[in-house]
C-alpha cells in the first residue's frame, strides 16, 4: 500500500497510490487522514477518482507530523567519514516542522552558510501513539509506513555551533516524500540511494544500521511520546557532500520511490 498527499482544485487531499496502466497513479481519495487509521489505511473510507499519474500530481509532504526526530550517526562508514567515534547509543536531534518541504520543492541555501550538504535517509512514519515500550515489545504495530527524507545540513554551521539545531533547521531543510509505503523491511535491508544531477553519491542499505530500528524507536519513546504521523529519520549512509545552486538532489528508498528537490541560493 502507498499513499500521498496532494493538491487538487486548491484543496489538500490524501490519495491511495497504485499502478494504473503501468504508471503509479492516485486512484482514490482518502476521506480520513491516514494518521487516524490506527494502521488500517485500506480500511478507511475513500472515494474513487479518475487516476492521476503521480508525476502529474501536485504532491505535498505526505504527512503532517507533530515533530521530526532524527538519528545522527547510524551507519558505521558515515561516522568514519566525519571522523567521529561509533556512539554507544543513538544520537538524537530534532528538526522543526517549519523546515518541511514537499516533493519537487526548492531547497534554499542560506547566505550565512558556505556548505550545505544532502543526507539521504529512510524515514519512518509513526502510526500509533508510542511511549515507554516494554523491552520485548514488537515495534511493528507503531509503524504506519516509510518514506524518503533529505536531512539537509549546513555542515559549516554544525561544526561552528558545536550543536546541531541551527545547521539542521533552516526553512526547506527537510524535504519528505513522495509517498508513504508499507511492506518494507529495514531489518533485512532496504536500499537508500542519493544522486546529485543524476550522479550517485550515496549508496547505502539499512542492513548496515548501527542501531536497528526497534532499538531506535524504543530509545526515542523512552524520552518522548511519538504521535501518529511523527517522522523518524534513521540516519544517512556514507557519501555526504555539498550542493550548490542549480543542483538537483534525488533520494531513492527502495520500495518507496524518489524524492527530487532542486537547490537555489537564498
Ligand atoms: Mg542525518
Amino acid at each position: 500500500m502507498k499513499y500521498c498527499r496532494f493538491q487538487l482544485n486548491g484543496e489538500a487531499h490524501y490519495g491511495l497510490v497504485a499502478p494504473v496502466a503501468g504508471r503509479e497513479s492516485i486512484f482514490r481519495i482518502l476521506l480520513t487522514p491516514p494518521e487516524e487509521s490506527d494502521g488500517d489505511i485500506e480500511g478507511l473510507r475513500s472515494r474513487r477518482i479518475d487516476p492521476i499519474p503521480l508525476e502529474e500530481a501536485h504532491l505535498l509532504t505526505p504527512v503532517r507530523p507533530s515533530k521530526i526526530v532524527c538519528v545522527g550517526r547510524n551507519y558505521r562508514e558515515h561516522v568514519k567519514e566525519l571522523g567521529h567515534e561509533v556512539p554507544p547509543e543513538p544520537t538524537l536531534f530534532l528538526k522543526p516542522n517549519s523546515a518541511l518541504l514537499g516533493p519537487g520543492g526548492t531547497v534554499r541555501r542560506p547566505k550565512i552558510s558556505q556548505r550545505v550538504d544532502y543526507e539521504g535517509e529512510l524515514c519512518v512514519v509513526v502510526g500509533k501513539t508510542c511511549y515507554h515500550l516494554a523491552e520485548d515489545e514488537d515495534v511493528h504495530p507503531y509503524i504506519l509506513g516509510y518514506t524518503c527524507l533529505n536531512d539537509v545540513t549546513a555542515r559549516d554551521l554544525q561544526i561552528k555551533d558545536g550543536q546541531w539545531t541551527r545547521a539542521k533547521s533552516f526553512d526547506t531543510f527537510c524535504p519528505v516524500g513522495p509517498v508513504v509505503a508499507d511492506g518494507l523491511d529495514p531489518w533485512t535491508g532496504v536500499g537508500v540511494e542519493t544522486r546529485v544531477n543524476g550522479e550517485v553519491r550515496q549508496l547505502g542499505n539499512t542492513r548496515d544500521f548501527i542501531f536497528p530500528l526497534d532499538l531506535v524507536i524504543r530509545h526515542i519513546a523512552q524520552c518522548m511520546t511519538l504521535f501518529p504521523g511523527d517522522l523518524i529519520a534513521t540516519g544517512t549512509p556514507e557519501g555526504v557532500g555539498p550542493v550548490v545552486a542549480g543542483d538537483v538532489m534525488e533520494v531513492t528508498v527502495e520500495g518507496v520511490g524518489t524524492l527530487r528537490n532542486p537547490v537555489v541560493d537564498e
